[in-house]
């Protein structure tokens, strides 16, 4: 008996494969990494039955970009955008990233994995691209280890950079590798954690950082990997660079990558807010997914990304929370409320259309499934996997709101932790509290290597 029965649940949001829609007193069923079944009434020997009524249960959240590491740069007066150039920021913040070891990798994870969860988040890509030499090559196995400690579904994105600032880069030569150093360790990383199979936990994305500080032949080196692996590909793309690469290649990013083959419906690119219409087009003809992390926005002053009119041209769109060098929270459910408020504004300001509040759960939903090409997770229904957030919504918070929880998320924002998060059918965080370990521990740890860190 390994399953859990949700009793009496005021509301669960199913998704059949036509979109979210709310089920209201039903019961659901869980049996090892999969939901059973949904509906009213259900009864089977399982190891444990909740009382669900008041609670939502809504399908578990789906992180396509993020930087675990910078979890440990957060919060700095010395480092506010508001105050810097992006020259000078780059200045003061990469003497500090080529500090890190090995155990400061595994403790800004477990710091970032951790927050992710309490606030809904089951499946999480990080864009690990700071590789200091001194730091060794197991700093993605670290991750693993920290991702398996708390239950988190797990891709690593192995990011990395081989272009030298003497040839236009901003990457201090300290944290470069060369192609062949990248790409080995990609295969390595690979062969070692990606597991292609259903309810898998760990898979491995190759993404090198961004294609202004990395050479044109990793690119296409990465993209010669990836598909001989069968794995996805992931990097930055317009976010002000698109002028540097046309200077250099003659084309924008966009077109520049396209030719290169990193494009495709295997491929997702972070944050695209400087993109035209007709780029926009070209990611929705090739099937290219978008992760728009919408808080670095408010924070960095980028344009805002006009997310219904990807939607209306049918690109792929999925939400990340980014690192805390452009957000200094890891909380994707606050970033599914803060995406939705930032295209209010731009539709205000008549520069968007008008959004709808419930699309924004589906990008953070079944839109970071599709990023991540995995049909196993994203949505509620039997066969699925069971990740999933649950919300006691008996509480003063949410009094006028319950009628429609498609747009509780994103319209009014859930603003403290989950009471209860399940990832692959086992529960991680319930009451207050990580269900396998002892949070005060992995804080205090934490807190040690950021003193060493910073003495
Ligand atoms: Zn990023």
């Amino acid at each position: 008996m390994t399953g859990v029965l949700f009793k009496n649940c005021a509301a669960v949001i199913v998704n059949h494969g036509q979109g979210h829609e709310v089920l209201r007193d039903v019961d659901l069923l869980t049996e090892g990494p999969a939901i059973k079944s949904i509906g009213p009434d259900l009864n089977a020997p399982v190891a444990e039955t909740k009382d669900a009524s008041g609670w939502f249960i809504y399908p578990g959240l789906v992180n396509t970009h993020h930087h675990f590491f910078q979890t440990f740069v957060r919060n700095r007066a010395d480092l506010d955008w508001t105050k810097l150039s992006v020259i000078e920021w780059l200045d003061l913040i990469y003497p500090i990233f080529s500090r890190l070891n090995e155990d400061c990798f595994y403790h800004s994870s477990l710091t970032a994995m951790a927050e992710l969860i309490k606030h809904g988040c089951t499946t999480a890509m990080d864009h690990q691209y700071c590789f200091p030499r001194h730091a060794g090559k197991h700093l993605i196995d670290r991750q693993f280890e920290a991702a398996e400690l708390l239950g988190l579904r797990f891709h690593a994105g192995r990011g990395g950079n081989t272009l030298p600032k003497s040839e236009g880069s901003t990457i201090p030569d300290e944290m470069l590798e060369t192609t062949d150093e990248f790409i080995a360790d990609c295969a390595r990383v690979i062969d070692t954690y990606h597991d292609a199979g259903q309810f898998s936990m760990g898979q491995v994305v190759v993404a090198p950082c961004q294609p202004v500080n990395c050479y044109q032949d990793t690119m296409v080196e990465s993209v010669a990997l990836a598909r001989d692996k069968d794995v996805c590909l992931h990097t930055h793309v317009g976010e002000g660079e698109s002028p540097v690469i046309e200077a250099r290649t003659g084309q924008r990013t966009v077109a520049y990558l396209e030719d290169l083959g990193f494009a495709g419906d295997d491929t997702f690119y972070a944050h695209c807010w400087e993109l035209s219409q007709q780029e926009l087009a070209r990611l929705a003809t090739s099937g290219t997914g978008v992760s728009h992390c919408p808080e670095p926005v408010y924070l960095v002053g980028a344009e805002i990304t006009d997310i219904p009119a990807m939607h209306a041209l049918g690109v792929r769109v999925s939400l990340g929370a980014d690192g805390a060098a452009s957000n200094d929270n890891s909380n994707l459910m606050h970033c599914v409320h803060s995406a939705y408020m930032l295209q209010c504004l731009a539709a205000n300001r008549r520069t968007h259309p008008v959004p709808d509040p419930a699309a924004f759960l589906d990008y953070a939903t079944t839109g970071g499934a599709s990023a991540l090409r995995r049909p196993d997770i994203g949505r509620l229904a039997p066969g699925m996997a069971a990740d999933l957030f649950a919300i006691d919504t008996r509480r003063m918070d949410y009094v006028g709101t319950r009628h429609d929880p498609l747009s509780l998320i994103a319209k009014v924002g859930i603003g403290s932790p989950t009471d209860l998060t399940m990832i692959n059918g086992k529960v991680v965080w319930e009451n207050g509290a990580f269900t396998n370990v002892d949070e005060r521990a992995l804080f205090e740890d934490a807190e040690r290597e950021l003193i060493k860190l910073n003495s």
